[in-house]
């Protein structure tokens, strides 16, 4: 059962920040500014314990020196970013893949999902069926593939779908509607891929965010989740094509697109 508040915070255009809460401790993840943040953090008289970073891109981790500065809503602050993805100013505990750490009393996992950064990690709280997945999965697409090639990165994709069907994906931006104009010209005949444009038009017809989505509901819609599905070979013609030819097809489109 889940014990722990989430909050959806929208920063700069399309990134999203989240906060975990107990009522009174925090926890933020990935605040690329603070201001936003920190205004939430006041309004509920929560204290910042830790704070989550998935990769080293500036928009999701260069808010982390001006949150700390924050004296009023911080306070033993630790600041956890990855091993392998390069320096992160504030960082204060350098975690890698099977890593495992406690978020207010919640053990996470640390997932390597190299692709879009070398070092990308995604942090998953299996007891509150929460994944926070950075710029690696978003709802009907993934990352673009900066480091690492697509082979990485589909095994990345493969190893958070593996982690089950409950988990709440909380992605770093708002990508929904042009992910699903691009996945519709695909897989227009997909029932579950068209309900859910509809529905996210209408979440984003009222400023609201369309994440965090469920992993149950990605697997049947989510192009880039379904590489291996031989429903969708058929569909792009591909059949017989392996997983990571399929996967390379449709992010190369995505790139172009
Ligand atoms: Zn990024």
């Amino acid at each position: 059962m889940a014990t722990l508040r989430l909050q959806v915070v929208p920063v700069l255009q399309d990134n999203y920040s989240y906060i975990l809460d107990d009522g009174k401790g925090a926890f933020v993840v990935d605040p690329p500014e603070s201001a936003p943040l920190v205004s939430v953090l006041r309004s509920g008289g929560l204290v910042v314990r830790g704070i989550l970073l998935t990769h080293r891109h500036g928009d999701h981790v260069a808010g982390v020196v001006s949150l700390l500065r924050e004296a009023d809503v911080v306070d033993g602050v630790v600041v956890y970013g990855p091993g392998e993805d390069g320096e992160i100013e504030g960082v204060t505990a350098r975690v890698v893949g099977g890593d495992s750490i406690d978020v207010l009393g919640v053990e996470a996992g640390v997932v390597a999902v190299p692709g879009h950064t070398r070092g990308h990690i995604a942090y998953d709280l299996a007891a509150e069926s929460l994944l926070f997945c950075g710029d690696c999965l978003f709802s009907l697409g993934c990352g673009r593939v900066f480091e690492g090639t697509f082979e990485h990165m589909w095994q990345s994709i493969v190893r958070l779908r593996a982690l089950g069907d409950d988990r709440r994906l909380c992605c770093g931006h708002e990508y929904t509607l042009v992910n699903g104009a691009f996945a519709l010209r695909h897989d227009g005949g997909n029932g579950a891929l068209r309900g859910w444009v509809q529905e996210a038009e209408t979440l984003r017809g009222r400023g609201l965010p369309t994440v965090p989505v469920v992993m149950g509901d990605e697997r049947l819609r989510n192009p880039f989740l379904r590489a291996d599905d031989v429903a969708l070979q058929r569909v792009l013609g591909m059949e017989g094509a392996s997983a990571v030819e399929v996967f390379t097809f449709l992010r190369q489109a995505r790139d172009r697109w």
